[in-house]
């Protein structure tokens, strides 16, 4: 892991290795599973009615696609594009779909999947309109989240990593779009 990176103008310093992201997917991946096998035994996970993971674009594509590898059910993958950043550091608030979902959530078991949750605003706002299609069971995974940021009461059922309310890159989550090919997660330097 490189001690520093450079993205535009700012500086960041490793934070959660390679190594420690692997280890981690591997146990949500495990929990996940057995959770499913456990909960939903009257409406189970089949090929006839695979889990749907909802995959929040764009940052969390590179969780996804490790998670997905350490899910052991017969599981279904759909996108949605949301931002609420806008290029900045910090968020606004404002939470647009930037790419819609195309697929029915009316009686599936849902899993929304997600790099991190920060104020909790978008994943509140795809929580509420999942909810509306009423799907057989709702649940949510994200890799990273951030307690003290949270602005909202929102849920978070699977956490890989609560962290510092820091801006962090890498591992999918960009800096001005830059960033994300990185293979640990790296924290903008303050120093
Ligand atoms: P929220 O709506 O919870 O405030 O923010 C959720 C989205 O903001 C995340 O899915 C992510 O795209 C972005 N975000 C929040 N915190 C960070 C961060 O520390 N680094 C990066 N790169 N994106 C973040
Ligand atoms: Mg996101």
């Amino acid at each position: 892991m490189p001690t520093k990176v450079h993205i535009h103008d700012k500086q960041f310093v490793p934070f959660i290795p390679a190594e420690k992201l692997h280890k981690k997917n591997q146990e949500l991946g495990r929990e996940i599973s057995e959770h499913y096998r456990a909960i939903h035994s009257e409406a189970p996970i089949t090929d006839q009615n695979p889990l749907l993971l909802i995959s929040v674009l764009k940052g969390s594509f590179v969780f996804l696609a490790d998670l997905i590898r350490h899910i052991d059910l017969p599981v279904e993958v759909e996108f949605i594009g949301l931002s609420s950043y806008h290029g900045a550091t910090e968020t606004t608030g404002v939470v647009q779909e930037t790419i819609p979902l195309r697929q029915t959530i009316h009686g599936r078991h849902i899993l929304v999947t997600e790099d991190i949750v920060d104020s909790g605003l978008s994943l509140r706002y795809l929580k509420d309109s999942l909810i509306k299609e009423s799907p057989l069971s709702l649940h949510t995974v994200s890799l990273l989240r951030k307690p003290e940021a949270l602005k909202v009461d929102v849920t978070v059922d699977f956490v890989g990593f609560d962290i510092e309310n820091k801006f962090v890159v890498g591992y999918g989550l960009d800096y001005q779009e830059l960033g994300r090919g990185l293979d640990g997660i790296y924290v903008l330097d303050e120093a």
